[in-house]
């Protein structure tokens, strides 16, 4: 089994959620993690309770040169990236006939790119040292559109294009991670602007699950042994249909 608390990790979206649950998940565990979003005050009161073994780096997903300061921030402070939790997202579902342009730009920047930049910063090193593990956080919406879900749908179906394609690239080396939830109990709906759409996802939260459910597929991906890679892993509310 990799050991997780020998493991350098980076997470990021980890000021709440999902990534603030895989942050307690893998600092419990014993690994040091280096958590990164743009929420300096939230990042700092989770690394308090965490101690020593958690530290935090303001980063903008979007913007590429954060990332890369973001991984060489911590080669600097832990030696080494073991492995990339790319899990920063945004989800302000619309219908398209709305127009909300300026929030399908949003999710294509932190959805798509931001997992790019996050690739990019850490590949290089990752590869000289011949090991790494980079986890994708796609969705269910990564297998299935649903209407108002086109633009987030599609960041996903590119999130999990996008990792296949470095699972490839990279197989004999990296270990490469698509983790896609179902509905989970999270702030990811807050940014829905679309009232027509807000309307229906009350059911959302009815059914949604702890976020620890999905930290613990991430831990379970991490632990298993150097030579085998966990490649995609659907965790879905056992009430959840679609
Ligand atoms: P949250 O809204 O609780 O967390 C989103 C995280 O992303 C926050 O930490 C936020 O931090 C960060 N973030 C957003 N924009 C940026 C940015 N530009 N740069 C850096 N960080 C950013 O939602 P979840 O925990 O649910 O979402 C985590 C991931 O899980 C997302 O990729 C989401 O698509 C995916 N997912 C969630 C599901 C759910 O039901 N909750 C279902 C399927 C997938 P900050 O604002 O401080 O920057």
């Amino acid at each position: 089994m990799a050991e997780l608390k020998k493991t350098v990790a980076v997470v990021t979206g980890a000021s709440s959620g999902i990534g603030e649950a895989v942050v307690r998940a893998l600092a419990g565990g014993g690994a040091r993690v280096m958590m990164a979003a743009r929420r300096a005050d939230r990042l700092a009161r989770i690394a308090q309770e965490l101690g020593g073994d958690a530290a935090t780096c303001v980063t903008d997903v979007t913007d590429r040169s954060q990332v890369a300061a973001l991984a060489e921030s911590t080669i600097e402070k832990f030696g080494r990236v073991d492995v990339l939790v790319n899990n920063a997202g945004v989800m302000p579902l619309s219908f398209l006939a709305h127009r909300k342009v300026d929030e399908w730009d949003r999710m294509i920047d932190v959805n798509i790119k931001g997992v790019l930049y996050g690739i990019d910063a850490v590949l290089g090193h990752m590869l000289e040292r011949g090991s790494g593990q980079i986890i994708n956080v796609a969705s269910v919406a990564g297998h299935r559109v649903s209407p108002s879900a086109a633009v987030y749908s599609g960041t996903k179906y590119a999130v999990r294009a996008i990792s296949e394609g470095l699972r490839q690239e990279t197989a004999g080396v990296l270990r490469v991670t698509i983790i896609s939830p179902g509905a989970v109990a999270t702030e990811l709906t807050d940014s829905i602007t679309d009232q027509a759409v807000r309307s229906f996802v009350g059911g959302f939260s009815e059914i949604a699950i702890d976020p620890a459910a999905i930290a613990r597929a991430v831990v379970y991906a991490i632990e298993q042994p150097e030579e085998v890679s966990v490649n995609e892993i659907i965790v879905r509310p056992t009430k959840q249909k679609q």
